[in-house]
């Protein structure tokens, strides 16, 4: 049975691109720039990855028309990586060059741990062509401290997150303190090596922290930027505007929406509550 989309509406910004470039054009209004994504992920056909190459034509050339200050994030595994790393390389850089024809930037999202190291892999040979192109790292991972390293080896953009999928304690920190020290070293090495940062997080504790390390180390404003999801702390996205900060909100839209909506409330139990509530005001 697949639910009806008013369930996800907290979260999600459309099922069309066009609902989702109208939500953009407000965030865009209010100083936040956004990243879209067409939500779908680990897809079950060859079709379906030509499907989503289609999909992102249509988005740029509706992103480009209505001059929205947006880029895109996509998934792997919504471009065929299942498939194969050629067969999911070659759908990507179609999708990173007609970007680049409309000047915007994508970024590649993480997902679960069977698919990081293909992930990296794959991120690195396009980013020998792409100047566009940008990854996301999760803080959970204790690999994450090496893989730093090796963007900033490559002096990569990078989006540092905790890390959405559930991990087992034998590859990932499990206490929110761990995981918050292990962000803090990411952002820290990342910064200091000049590569520009998405510090995505709701997270208070993170985000106080890191506006004041950057103040006390003189970071250049344009290296970093503080990213959230589209619904969450919306009046903390404009407090920090206000302040003079760079912020980001991930709009995610599509028919695809379930993993996405499902991972937004398993990792946090006060998610339940907004949709239950969003469901009874409007
Ligand atoms: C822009 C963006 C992109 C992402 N991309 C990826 C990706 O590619 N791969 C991936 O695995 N994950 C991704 N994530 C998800 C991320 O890994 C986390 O699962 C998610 O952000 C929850 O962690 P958190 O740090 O935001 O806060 P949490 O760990 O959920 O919460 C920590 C604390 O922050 C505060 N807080 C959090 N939310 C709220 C709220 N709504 N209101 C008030 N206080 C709050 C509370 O004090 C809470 O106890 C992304 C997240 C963002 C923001």
């Amino acid at each position: 049975m697949k639910l009806p989309y008013f369930f996800a509406k907290r979260f999600v910004a459309g099922e069309t691109a066009d609902q989702a470039i109208e939500v953009v054009k407000k965030l865009n209004q209010e100083g936040i720039k956004t990243t879209l994504d067409l939500l779908g992920e680990n897809v079950q056909t060859k079709e379906q990855a030509d499907q989503a190459v289609d999909e992102y034509k249509v988005l740029f050339e509706k992103m480009k028309a209505s001059a929205v200050d947006s880029g895109v994030s996509i998934k792997l595994t919504q471009l065929g990586l299942d498939f194969g790393m050629d067969f999911c390389v070659e759908r990507t850089k179609k999708v990173l060059q007609m970007a680049k024809e409309h000047n915007m930037f994508v970024r590649i999202d993480m997902e679960g741990s069977k698919y990081t190291d293909v992930t990296i892999h794959v991120f690195s040979k396009l980013k020998e062509k792409f100047d566009n192109v940008g990854l996301v790292l999760q803080a959970y991972l204790y690999r994450s401290e090496k893989d730093v390293q090796s963007m900033i080896d490559k002096k990569a953009s990078i989006r540092v997150c905790k890390g959405a999928y559930k991990e087992s304690p034998s590859i990932a920190h499990q206490s929110m303190q761990e995981i918050r020290k292990s962000y803090m070293n990411m952002v820290q090495k990342l910064l200091l090596a000049g590569c520009k940062v998405g510090i995505a997080t709701h997270d208070d504790e993170l985000i106080d922290w890191a506006c004041q390390w950057t103040k006390e180390q003189n970071i250049d404003g344009v290296l970093y930027e503080f990213q959230m999801l589209y619904g969450l702390r919306k009046n903390k996205a404009l407090e920090l505007v206000k302040n003079g900060y760079r912020v980001r909100s991930y709009v995610p839209f599509g028919t695809h929406w379930f993993p996405y909506f499902y991972r937004r409330l398993r990792e946090r139990k006060e998610n339940i509550f907004f949709v239950i509530k969003s469901l009874l005001v409007d």
